[in-house]
């Protein structure tokens, strides 16, 4: 115990060196806190290994959901900050207040509406089904008996459990890692989202996406089931991006071929 109030006197005070900020290192709220005060913090929580809706591009965040949270943003006069995280670990951020809003493609679903709300629509999905190019799985129903990848806790992990049992599905925290366990054979095929299926299948040789697709859906951004003054708001917002056109300039300048 003693030694980790040492540890933290440590880190606090080289923070304190390093920089002039002291704030969480146990100082008495500076004057500078309220003059300096910037725009009140819309914290966005995502899992960005998502392209194109989020992803990383050197060390920064970037994609379709990036760019339309900064639109809202910028239109709420409020300052974007992005939190990358496990793909289940967003709607429990949302819950409980440490991120503002979820936005990362994110399915609205009937159970997740019983734990967050979700905004309009601003975007749509599909779960796509992907296979090797020799592989006999031709159509949704051909994955029966079969190892099916799966991002944890997306709607397709929820939508082959339940379709085909637990003991079908192998989940991956990120869906560049079912891909990876589709090339080495330890699966027969990934169900995830097309718009990032798209940029894997570009990305490795030897893979197919199935035309039929296995569900369609629409994305929205997840609020506390609380905060209905930030949803009202997002969903004005949301409304003047669609209908002065930059919502789907953000989406064709990620998506061209639709
Ligand atoms: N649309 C899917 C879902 O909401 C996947 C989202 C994601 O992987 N970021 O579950």
């Amino acid at each position: 115990m003693k030694k980790n109030i040492l540890k933290i006197a440590a880190v606090c005070a080289m923070s304190a060196l390093m920089m002039s900020a002291l704030a969480g290192c146990g100082a008495t709220k500076d004057k500078n806190d309220e003059t300096t005060a910037s725009a009140e913090k819309l914290i966005m929580a995502t899992n960005a290994e998502f392209p194109p809706y989020e992803y990383h591009e050197n060390d920064k965040i970037v994609g379709i959901d990036a760019e339309v949270a900064q639109a809202i943003a910028d239109k709420l006069g409020m300052e974007l900050e992005i939190e990358d995280m496990a793909f289940d670990s967003i709607i429990p951020a949302v819950q409980s207040g440490k991120a503002s809003i979820g936005v990362a493609g994110m399915t609205v679903t009937e159970d997740r509406l019983v734990n967050v709300n979700f905004s309009d629509t601003y975007s749509h999905g599909k779960q796509v089904i992907i296979v090797k190019d020799d592989s006999p799985i031709a159509l949704p129903d051909d994955l029966k008996g079969k190892k099916v990848g799966v991002q944890t806790s997306t709607t397709g992990d929820i939508y082959i459990t339940d379709d085909y049992g637990d003991e079908s599905v192998e989940r991956y925290q990120k869906g560049a890692d079912a891909i990876q366990a589709l090339l080495q054979d330890k699966i027969d095929a990934v169900v995830i989202d097309s718009e990032p299926a798209k940029v894997f299948v570009s990305e490795n040789e030897g893979l197919k996406t199935l035309d039929t697709p296995y569900v369609e859906e629409d994305y929205a951004i997840a609020l506390a089931k609380d905060n209905t003054e930030l949803l009202d708001k997002i969903n004005s917002a949301l409304a003047e991006l669609k209908q002065d056109g930059t919502l789907d300039k953000i989406i064709n300048k990620y998506i061209t071929s639709k």
